[in-house]
């Protein structure tokens, strides 16, 4: 399992800096997380001010 960000993502930044395995980068139109690095927390989706990161499906 891994989140993923989706395309509501207004590559704000936010995310970033709260994953403590830095599994987040910034991508071409949105920042992307690193599904063999995220470790599932939640951190990301609790900053972010669009709700852009979920948990996979
Ligand atoms: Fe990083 Fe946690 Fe978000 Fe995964 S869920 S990208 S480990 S902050
Ligand atoms: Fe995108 Fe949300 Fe991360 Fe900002 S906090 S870069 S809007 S996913």
């Amino acid at each position: 399992m891994a989140y993923v960000i989706n395309s509501e993502c207004i590559s704000c930044g936010a995310c970033e800096g709260e994953c403590t395995v830095s599994a987040i980068s910034e991508g071409d139109d949105k920042f992307v997380i690193d599904a063999e690095l995220c470790i599932d927390c939640g951190a990301c989706a609790t900053v972010c001010p669009v709700e852009a990161p979920n948990p996979a499906e």
